[in-house]
């Protein structure tokens, strides 16, 4: 028996002539330095829950230390060819908006527009008492201020969502909310916590615009991104998956191009005619 296996210029004549909505995940930005904690060889790992967050001092204590630390490598993220791709195939027209489950805002940083960030943005912060939004990059340099010699630690290890992998958090300074003195959150999603309803909308508008969907860089583990993928398949749309391992969207997708992101959007961007350059 002879197996096919899905080729990019299969998923190009897929795609060909059609506006495509993106919908993107951890895998994308790896070759940014950002590892996917569900990727094939990625080491077992719990995120702190919203739960958790909220819970009080401790546990926001250990978050915040270790996403100061984890920021280093965060804050310092470029977008890389897989990103860079998405945004030429955009101002070809060919791709009309992005859903991404990433936090780390490259597909912004290199040049796409109309991108819903589903999952929050980790360079915004919250306050849990007062609501304002503030700079990611300004509480960072309060928290160094009031932690100093803290980064001296030397390597840890980072988590997609910012956090970094730290035992002893103990005598870690919090900084409160420079309007009302609250408890900072990153404007992030937590697991426990739900996408904003107006957010989930945005995303199902998008969908019914477009006439496929691209799905990259997600095993599509959480109902947070695959109901998009549901509602693509309900409204017939084509649905290609370019993602390294299986994902639970494949049942519902024409075609599964099982290699690396960068690689293989570069390559699909020339096959739909758009350069690098161009
Ligand atoms: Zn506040």
């Amino acid at each position: 028996m002879v197996v096919q296996i899905p080729s990019v210029a299969d998923a190009a004549d897929l795609l060909a002539g059609r506006e495509v909505v993106v919908l993107s995940g951890a895998g994308l930005s790896t070759d940014s330095g950002i590892p996917d904690y569900r990727g094939p060889d990625s080491p077992p790992r719990s995120p702190m829950t919203y739960q958790e967050f909220v819970s009080g001092f401790a546990a926001q204590q250990r978050y915040w230390a270790r996403s100061h630390l984890g920021w280093r490598t965060m804050g310092g993220a470029l977008p890389n060819d897989g990103h860079r791709a998405v945004a030429r195939l955009q101002s070809a027209g060919a791709v009309v908006g992005v859903i991404t489950q990433n936090v780390d805002g490259l597909h912004q940083a290199a040049g796409s527009e109309q991108v819903v960030d589903l999952h929050g943005r980790i360079d915004t912060v919250l306050c849990l008492r007062c609501g304002e939004r503030s700079s990611r990059a300004v509480l960072d340099e309060r928290l160094g201020q009031a932690n100093p010699g803290f980064t001296d630690r030397g390597f840890v290890e980072l988590a997609p969502d910012g956090d970094a992998v730290l035992s002893d958090v103990s005598g870690f300074h919090l900084v409160p909310c420079a309007v009302c003195g609250g408890a900072l959150k990153p404007d992030v999603v937590f697991f426990g916590e739900s996408v904003p309803r107006e957010r989930v909308e945005r995303c199902y508008a998008m969908v019914a615009q477009a006439r496929a969907m691209l799905v990259v860089g997600s095993s599509l583990t959480l109902q947070s991104g695959l109901r998009f993928v549901r509602r693509a398949r309900e409204l017939d749309l084509p649905v290609v998956i370019v993602n390294r391992g299986p994902t639970r969207g494949d049942p519902l997708a024409d075609l599964h191009v099982d290699a690396g992101c960068s690689q293989v959007l570069s390559e699909l961007a020339a096959e739909l005619g758009v350069r690098a350059g161009a």
